[in-house]
């Protein structure tokens, strides 16, 4: 990867953001170092300019961000990290150094977790008790908290509909996993369809 380190002694903007929820998460400086070691490790180190030395987020508080994918801008002057945090970003102990966790997106940290659950054949979750029961199992679970969802639609109990709401998607998550489907995928169909 061509990066321009000249322009600002050495140092590059490098944006964090959330891989999974697109937020974003901090701003810090690299230079080429840093990012060298960034690379190579799949953890971010920065070049830090209170410190003035290379710094390893999460080398005190053990916060790390793993990396997963890294671009750099259309002139090569600013990097952008999408990367999983271990834990808080900020050392305000907020999520974000712009704030609290966001909930939109977080369909897409859900998504990921029920894989995870899946893929490591996590005993004791109900996410992959549910999955070894089969398609069949999966797809009916979807079908019936659609029910309650239509029965809650007739209440007037917001809490109560929100809730079938949620569970309607946290199972169709499941379904979709178990297909091998992606959010993405058919978040691409309703796309496609709206052109
Ligand atoms: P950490 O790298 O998370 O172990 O934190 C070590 C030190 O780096 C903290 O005590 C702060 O001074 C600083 N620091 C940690 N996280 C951030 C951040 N997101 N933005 C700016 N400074 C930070
Ligand atoms: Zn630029
Ligand atoms: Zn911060
Ligand atoms: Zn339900």
């Amino acid at each position: 990867m061509k990066i321009d380190f000249n322009k600002d002694n050495g140092l590059v903007p490098v944006i964090i953001q959330d891989s999974r929820t697109q937020q974003v998460l901090m701003l810090g400086y690299m230079n080429e170092e840093a990012f060298e070691k960034t690379e190579k490790e799949g953890i971010v180190t920065f070049f830090s300019r209170s410190k003035n030395r290379l710094w390893t987020k999460g080398e005190e508080s053990g916060n790390f961000l793993t990396v997963q994918k890294i671009s750099i801008d259309c002139d090569q002057d600013t990097i952008l990290i999408q990367a999983v945090p271990t834990n808080t970003v900020c050392h305000t102990g907020s999520f974000s150094c712009f704030g609290e966790k966001e909930s939109k997106g977080f369909l897409y940290e859900l998504e990921s977790k029920i894989a995870e659950r899946i893929d490591n054949k996590t005993e004791g979750s109900y996410t992959y008790s549910l999955y070894q029961r089969g398609i069949n199992k999966m797809a009916q679970k979807v079908g019936e908290e659609a029910v309650e969802l239509v029965i809650e639609a007739k209440d007037s109990n917001d809490d109560l509909f929100k809730n079938e709401a949620a569970d309607l998607l946290y199972h169709f998550l499941i379904l979709l996993k178990a297909k091998d489907f992606s959010l993405e995928d058919i978040e691409k169909m309703l796309q496609n369809r709206s052109k």
